[in-house]
């Protein structure tokens, strides 16, 4: 077994949340690419298809599960899916999430919670739900999807919802690896930068200076060069890793 043999994914089954654009959908195409059968979950059917038919070019299992994850019979029935058609889950990719730029004095109660519910609360449930499956067959691994907004306060945009719930994030999988490495089950996250997707206008001017300019690299990250840490994560490569945060960031967080 040569070293590039530990980061292959072969026979695994995974599932990531809002695996439909953007980095998960990236994570998906990668975790298919080292070799893993891949579940996405979101609400979009059209752009779930299209998942599909990446994920499946790929020669893997693909499957699509149309779900609100912030709903909890959702979580359930997303969950007995996957479960069902692969057989079980042996990785899942907590991906979903939106991010809401507003002073903290304008935040209406219900988009503060809409933050929480899907950030945190439906990670928390999802977590659950699959790590009972893990638990009975032997162990999984989890990866969570945080944001170096949990240890930076981003500018000049204020989205102090957001940062809590990456916060939150990364201090729930420090808890949920401690509480179960004795089940086998690894509990990591990622903490990316600026990355060009829906949820970041990287290229407004407005954000050039204190988003672009202000970071090492001097520029956001693609999915594409975020994915290839997730595919560690959730393979043998990082066997001796659990409860750590991996930041990738271009730098950004250095000053
Ligand atoms: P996008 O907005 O591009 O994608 C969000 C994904 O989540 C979509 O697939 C969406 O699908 C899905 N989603 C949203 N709401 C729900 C819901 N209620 N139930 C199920 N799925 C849902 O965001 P990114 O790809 O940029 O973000 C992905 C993750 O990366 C997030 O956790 C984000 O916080 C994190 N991140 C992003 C950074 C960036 O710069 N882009 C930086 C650091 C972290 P659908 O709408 O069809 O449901």
């Amino acid at each position: 077994m040569t070293v590039l043999d530990s980061f292959a994914l072969d026979g695994r089954r995974v599932l990531v949340t809002g695996g439909n654009r953007g980095l998960g959908r990236a994570f998906a195409v990668a975790l298919a690419e080292a070799g893993a059968d891949v579940a996405i979950a979101a609400r979009d059917e059209a752009l779930n298809a299209r998942a599909v038919d990446e994920i499946a070019a790929r020669g893997r299992r693909a499957l699509a599960v149309q779900a609100d994850i912030t709903v909890r019979a959702d979580v359930t029935r997303m969950v007995a899916e996957v479960t069902e058609s692969f057989g079980g889950i042996d990785v899942l990719v907590n991906n979903a999430g939106i991010a809401i730029h507003r002073p903290a004095l304008e935040v209406p109660d219900e988009e503060w919670q809409q933050v929480l519910d899907l950030n945190l609360t439906a990670l928390w449930n999802t977590s659950t739900a699959v790590a009972r499956g893990m638990i009975d067959a032997g162990g999984g691994v989890i990866v969570n999807v945080g944001s170096m907004s949990a240890q930076i306060v981003n500018r000049p945009q204020w989205q102090a919802s957001y940062n809590a719930s990456k916060a939150a994030v990364h201090h729930l999988t420090r808890s949920l690896a401690a509480e179960w490495a004795p089940h086998n089950i690894r509990v990591n996250a990622i903490a990316p930068g600026y990355v060009k997707t829906e949820m970041a206008p990287v290229d407004r001017p407005e954000f050039r200076q204190n988003w672009i300019l202000d970071a090492p690299l001097q520029r956001y990250a693609t999915p594409e060069e975020i994915a290839p840490s997730v595919v560690y994560l959730a393979s043998p490569a990082s066997s001796f890793m659990t409860g750590s945060v991996l930041l990738i960031d271009g730098g950004y967080s250095v000053y």
